[in-house]
């Protein structure tokens, strides 16, 4: 019989766990959580967005993965009554630049097999979203917005009742290769398993490590953060408008997204956070900062980037800023309608070369599969990529 242990109960390990179960009826599975509760890290401090698959290099694992975990996404939406919408997004080009760039966007969308991509002139952009201001825009139909603390709530249903083990309150501290079987270890339990899994999103370093993997990447921690519309301008934005990316960077730009239970929020912006669970600027932990320093890839990451670490940073500190990027989107936002918001860690891959690390990437040893970069669109591609691990397994 099968057995394994999933290290992590974020959408990720969530999600492996149904697709193993749905696979393997009888396999003994056990997810392993810190918190008190699944899905308190990334999987409930991200933007509540669909992704369908727009960005991502035709061929690559987040391609394939988005593409198809976004229909999974809705349809299990559907099945659990979690709300969600696919209101559609506009990607918006203000520049020169940027058309060529959303050119570039378009065919990659149509190359990853997007349904009802459209280029819309400024007059078609308007009747979209009659306040962006902008050159023209990709209108992308299948995207949407979701209440992704709902879905993690919805497979921890499915999961106990399916008779999967969730432990909660348990962190991994120790990992042992047995016989045939792994050996993990909190303080005071020890679970064993055939297979393990690692879903430990910012930790998923430190727990490859403990399992005696060497690892090619580390994890570098970049805080997003929010801020909510007002009253007065919640009017300005009404479904999904984002830039054109710099191809160069995982992250999208800030962006306004409108929430599934109401309001607007925009951003997130992409800041160095000094802890990995650092969701406020204050939050420090130094042992894990000073991991960060002491990464080279981080440096060579400062020396080839400058201007995009200075200019997030400054963004982060100053609301003007912030609101200045936003503007470029919606001029009528004012720094008055911008009242603080939450925040988010990304788990950000990075190689010792300095290059943030695109694709997801999974690692595979004797018996074990270590997620080792799962950033936007996991969520949306979660059960995607739970197929996926399944598959290896
Ligand atoms: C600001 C922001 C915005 C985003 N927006 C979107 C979006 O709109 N749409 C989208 O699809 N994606 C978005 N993402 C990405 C998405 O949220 C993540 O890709 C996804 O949630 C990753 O899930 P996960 O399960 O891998 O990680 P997590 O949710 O972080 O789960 C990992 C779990 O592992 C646990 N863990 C860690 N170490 C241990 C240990 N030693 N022992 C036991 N448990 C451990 C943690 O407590 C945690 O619960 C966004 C992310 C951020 C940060």
């Amino acid at each position: 019989m099968i057995s394994a242990v999933i290290v992590g109960g974020g959408i990720v390990g969530l999600a492996t766990a149904i697709k193993l179960r749905t696979k393997y009826r009888t396999a003994k599975i056990t997810v392993v959580e810190k918190e008190m509760n699944v899905g308190l890290h990334q999987s409930t401090h991200n933007s509540g967005v669909l992704h369908c698959g727009l960005y991502y290099k035709p061929g690559s694992l987040k391609a394939k993965l988005a593409v198809s975990g976004i229909r999974e996404m809705t349809a299990f939406c559907r099945a659990h009554e979690v709300p969600h919408e696919i209101c559609g997004k506009l990607v918006v080009a203000t520049n020169e630049m940027e058309r060529s760039r959303l050119d570039e966007l378009l065919r990659r969308g149509e190359a990853n097999g997007l349904r009802g991509l459209k280029k819309l002139d400024r007059a078609g952009m308007l009747a979209v979203e009659p306040h962006v201001a902008g050159l023209e825009a990709a209108h992308v139909p299948e995207e949407g917005i979701v209440d992704y603390r709902a879905v993690c709530d919805a497979m921890k249903k499915v999961l106990l009742e399916s008779d999967v083990n969730i432990m909660t309150g348990t962190e991994i501290v120790a990992i042992q290769r047995g016989k045939s079987n792994w050996i993990v270890r909190s303080k005071s339990d020890s679970i064993e398993g055939q297979w393990l899994v690692n879903t430990a999103g910012l930790y998923c370093d430190k727990v490859s490590e403990l399992a005696g993997e060497k690892r090619d990447v580390q994890i570098v921690p970049f805080r997003g953060e929010y801020y909510t519309l007002n009253e007065q301008a919640k009017h300005l934005c009404r479904h999904l408008v984002y830039p054109v990316p710099d191809p160069s960077f995982p992250f999208l730009g800030v962006h306004f997204t409108r929430l599934i239970h109401g309001g607007i929020e925009a951003g997130p912006n992409a800041v160095l956070a000094f802890a990995r669970e650092g969701y406020r600027k204050r939050d420090v932990h130094l042992r894990e900062f000073a991991e960060t320093l002491a990464f080279p890839g981080l440096w060579r990451f400062m020396k080839r980037y400058p201007q995009m670490a200075f200019s997030e940073i400054a963004q982060s500190l100053s609301r003007k800023r912030f609101c200045k990027s936003l503007q470029k989107l919606i001029p009528d936002i004012q720094a008055e309608h911008l009242t603080t918001g939450g925040a988010g860690v990304r788990a950000q891959a990075m190689t010792r070369q300095g290059e943030l690390v695109q694709d997801f990437h999974v690692v595979r040893s004797d018996y074990a599969l270590h997620v080792l970069n799962a950033p936007s669109p996991a969520a949306t591609a979660s059960l995607a990529i739970g197929q996926y691990l399944t598959e290896w397994i």
